[in-house]
């Protein structure tokens, strides 16, 4: 499948056209950003990473029945997928207190919760991608009724599947992103599973080991890529 116009760049992908109308080429780069893209840099090989993690959860997920738009790897930095119609918002499943939540409640961190708890943020840059609750989202005409009931479900499932995937290889998933989009009547999961949209800790020393590393200057970060790499897709990564 050949890389055709670019659609879109990203912070972390580019986005190409193919020959189908259908199918889209997800390409993953090295920049990785936080705090509203105020900080900036690179992490090494976290392109390559970050495909062949996500392909190997999209794959996994899609064994599970869950739908994607993952179609196939194509290369060390580039997935086919199909092309989706985004919807605007960003569903944040959390299983323990971290990051936006601890500080919004005051919770401190790495409180476990009794049951996931869900959130959905505006998937709107220039206003810092806001937390919205159901009735925002009618407001602004981003989702019907209907697919907010299917996003709900659909998170609380990727959280159920991907919690008992990880746990196995020693892996705490603390909290993600996910989002998803329309394809001819369908709702998909979009975008990547990866530890730049995901809270990963070791289970035995509660290490963080993902985009943390970078936001909170803590080192090792590309190591850290790594070494999720290596346990979630098992090769000599
Ligand atoms: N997240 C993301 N993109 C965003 C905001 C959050 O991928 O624009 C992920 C983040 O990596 C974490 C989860 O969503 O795993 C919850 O993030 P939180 O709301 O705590 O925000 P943060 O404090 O990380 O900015």
């Amino acid at each position: 499948m050949e890389r055709r116009g670019k659609i879109y760049e990203g912070k972390a992908k580019i986005l190409y056209e193919t020959d189908n109308p259908d199918l889209v080429i997800q390409y993953f780069k090295d920049e990785a950003t936080a705090f509203d893209a105020q900080k900036r840099g690179i992490i090494e090989q976290k392109g390559i990473y970050n495909n062949r993690i996500s392909s190997v959860l999209f794959e996994y997920l899609g064994k599970q029945r869950i739908r994607t738009h993952f179609v196939q790897q194509l290369s060390d930095r580039e997935m086919l997928v199909k092309r989706l119609e985004i919807i605007k918002i960003e569903v944040v499943v959390r299983n323990m207190s971290a990051g936006s939540l601890s500080k919004r409640l005051g919770l401190e961190e790495g409180m476990p919760l009794a049951e996931p708890v869900l959130e959905f943020f505006y998937k709107n840059d220039a206003l810092n991608d806001p937390l919205i609750n159901d009735d925002h989202v009618r407001l602004l005409n981003l989702a019907t009724p209907q697919e907010v009931t299917a996003l709900r479900k659909r998170a609380v499932l990727v959280n159920h599947h991907l919690r008992e995937f990880l746990d196995k290889r020693d892996l705490i998933l603390v909290d993600f992103k996910l989002e998803f989009g329309r394809h001819h009547g369908q709702i998909l999961l979009g975008d990547e599973i990866t530890p730049d949209g995901c809270r990963l800790w070791d289970k035995q020393t509660l290490e963080k080991m993902d985009k943390d590393r970078f936001r909170r200057d803590l080192g090792k970060v590309e190591e850290a890529y790594q070494e999720v790499c290596h346990r979630i897709c098992g090769d000599g990564a």
